[in-house]
């Protein structure tokens, strides 16, 4: 077989994602690569087909011991002979991988970096005929990148001690030339096929929010979302514990999960959420590194998060499949003072020295302002995050929350200038200045203890802007901030006038915002696969039938078959075993222990209909 075959008779697609197929040749043709490619872009694919192809075994170094297990589920699933060697499996357990490891038995093991030395393992290395190793989620070997452990220069040192030197393929999501570079020196790959794909992920929807109760929008959020899987992201612990109270009062099922939870509920969480017993995980950024749920249809980030790489890479968890998903951030200006309270109060890194620690910090603000940049901006989202990653891209791409016709601009030139004079007046009159709050408080007449303290209810425009809720004005002000006539502080977060202020206090020059005029946050997306009635009704079978197959087997529904595939299912409605294979990730397994039960069922849902 060749790869295309593999692609389509153990995967079941139909054709290669961007990418995929140059690196693949690379591999099968003897050379190093190193595949760019976004989250959900279809790495694990271009180490696991050439892996079937290659001579001898591959290895897979995997940081997530956790999810090893259901990687090797999906490949076992699709009739692929895998195995995984990580700490979860007791001394009988591996004593049998390792025997079916001499016996020639696996194509594929997915390895933790820390195994690669162990004594037990090396000896069984020595004897294996290793065609490729490949180092997924490779920028964990950088510094610089997100997620550093120690344990992946190991590696290196275990790459150098077989007899021969197999290839060696690296896998990221994480573009920074930076990570780029440290991988490729690091892991010492020889003149490999490199290939940066584009970052865009066309089925997702971004969105920013700015509302009054985070709790309540979202409630209403999940209230649209009855049944789907998502994942909503806070910043801290605490939160994680309060929002998953929250949505369990009202009767969702929310798993949670953040690294101060004991191992087995982090797992029994885990598995809650993946086995799709909850729909609905709240987690910190401790959760989702190797997540690949297919099925996952929304990520709602509570809180604002550190930077745009953290930012795409959690988004970048939901519509894995291809299907439409949704992408929410709900931001208020108080995730900026969380964020570089975390960035200041980092864990040290003990390797690290005043100087490089004094850089990195450094480094973390300039990417919080790059993230903030994005909360404000009322340009497309997904321009601005391509352009962060340095991708071309058009002006308007038509589905994110800043694209959509959800937005009017409205003029707001009167409230500008109500906004920069009370700055002016409350410099004027204390001497220094204040931030947000206290200039919002002053414009809506809320004489608060700091306010009356200081005698700012004195001033001409004190509640000038009396009946507007407070996240409108905030709002406003931030738009002044992003258009660059105010500036913050970035120490004391207090507001200046800026030299462009005058233009609008004083030259009549006009300001546009645009605001949102409906409270209705998802759009069909542009690249919906619209499904009849009927089709939806096929589709909730199908689904039914799949949960039944999934529970029987003891694997997650989305091993059975993605949401994807089952509605490419229903769209094509096939009679025959031929042309049940021709939906799109159904491959010659899958059909063999599925189809017969999902072809009947379309036959009997096409004769009552
Ligand atoms: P990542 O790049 O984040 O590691 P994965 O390898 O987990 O992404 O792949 C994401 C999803 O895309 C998986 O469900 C996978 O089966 C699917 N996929 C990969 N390659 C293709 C393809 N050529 N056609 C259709 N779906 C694909
Ligand atoms: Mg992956
Ligand atoms: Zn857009």
């Amino acid at each position: 077989m060749n790869q295309t075959e593999i692609l389509q008779r153990v995967f079941g697609y139909s054709q290669f994602r961007p990418g995929q197929e140059e690196l693949i040749d690379g591999m099968l043709n003897g050379r190093d690569a190193f595949g760019i490619m976004p989250t959900g872009g279809g790495k694990s694919m271009c180490y696991q087909i050439p892996a079937l192809l290659l001579p001898g075994i591959t290895l897979v170094v995997s940081p997530l011991i956790s999810l090893m297990r259901d990687q090797v589920m999906a490949l076992k699933a699709a009739g692929a002979p895998a195995a995984y060697i990580n700490s979860t499996l007791n001394r009988a357990q591996m004593q049998a991988v390792y025997r079916n490891l001499l016996a020639g038995q696996y194509k594929i093991v997915y390895i933790a970096p820390e195994r690669l030395d162990y004594p037990g393992f090396s000896g069984v290395a020595e004897r294996l005929q290793i065609s490729m190793v490949a180092v997924d989620e490779a920028h964990c070997i950088s510094q610089w990148g997100q997620d550093f452990r120690p344990s992946y220069l190991r590696i290196v040192n275990f790459i150098q001690q077989l007899p021969y030197r197999p290839v060696v393929s690296a896998f990221t999501a994480t573009a920074t030339t930076q990570v780029r570079q440290d991988v490729e020196r690091i892991l010492g790959l020889r003149d490999p096929v490199r290939v940066v794909t584009g970052f865009d992920r066309p089925n997702l929807y971004f969105e920013v929010l700015r509302p009054e109760s985070k709790d309540r929008e979202l409630l209403r959020l999940l209230s649209t979302r009855k049944g789907k899987s998502g994942i909503v992201y806070c910043a801290t612990r605490k939160k994680v514990e309060s929002v998953c109270q929250i949505l369990q009062d009202h009767g969702y099922g929310a798993a949670c999960y953040h690294a101060g939870l004991p191992d087995e509920e982090r797992t029994q969480s885990q598995g809650d959420f993946l086995y799709d017993r909850k729909p609905i995980m709240v987690a910190t950024n401790a959760f989702g590194m190797g997540i690949d749920k297919s099925n996952v249809s929304f990520v709602i980030h509570y809180n604002m998060p550190k930077s745009i790489e953290a930012y795409y890479q959690e988004a970048g968890r939901a519509g894995r499949d291809g299907t439409d998903a949704d992408c929410i951030l709900l931001y208020s200006g108080s995730d900026v003072y969380t964020a570089r309270f975390l960035i200041d109060n980092a864990s040290e890194n003990e390797e690290l020295d005043e100087a490089q620690r004094e850089i990195i910090r450094r480094q973390d603000l300039e990417r919080l302002d790059a993230m903030v940049g994005y909360c404000k901006t009322d340009t497309c989202l997904r321009g601005y995050l391509l352009e962060y990653f340095g991708q071309k891209h058009p002006d308007i791409c038509g589905n994110c929350g800043n694209c959509t016709g959800n937005y009017e601009t409205v003029e707001i030139t009167r409230e500008a200038q109500m906004i920069l004079s009370c700055v002016k007046r409350i410099r004027d009159k204390l001497g220094y200045s204040v931030g947000m709050n206290m200039v919002g408080n002053v414009l809506r007449g809320r004489g608060d203890k700091r306010v009356t303290e200081t005698g700012l209810e004195q001033l001409s425009t004190f509640g000038l802007l009396r009946n507007r809720p407070k996240s409108q004005v905030h709002a406003m002000i931030e738009h002044l901030q992003a258009e660059g006539y105010l500036l913050e502080d970035s120490q004391y977060h207090s507001l200046q006038l800026t030299a462009l202020a005058s233009q609008v206090l004083y030259q009549g020059k006009q300001v546009f915002m645009k605001v949102k005029f409906e409270p209705v946050s998802v759009l069909p997306g542009v690249t919906a696969q619209k499904l009849t009635a009927e089709e939806s009704e096929l589709l909730d079978e199908l689904k039914e039938l799949r949960g039944k197959l999934a529970k029987e087997a003891g694997i997650p529904a989305y091993v059975v078959f993605s949401n994807a595939t089952l509605q490419d299912m229903a769209k094509k409605k096939p009679k025959t075993m031929s042309q049940f294979k021709k939906v799109s990730g159904v491959g010659e397994i899958k059909a063999a222990w599925y189809g017969t039960a999902f072809l009947k069922l379309i036959q009997r849902f096409r004769d009552a209909h």
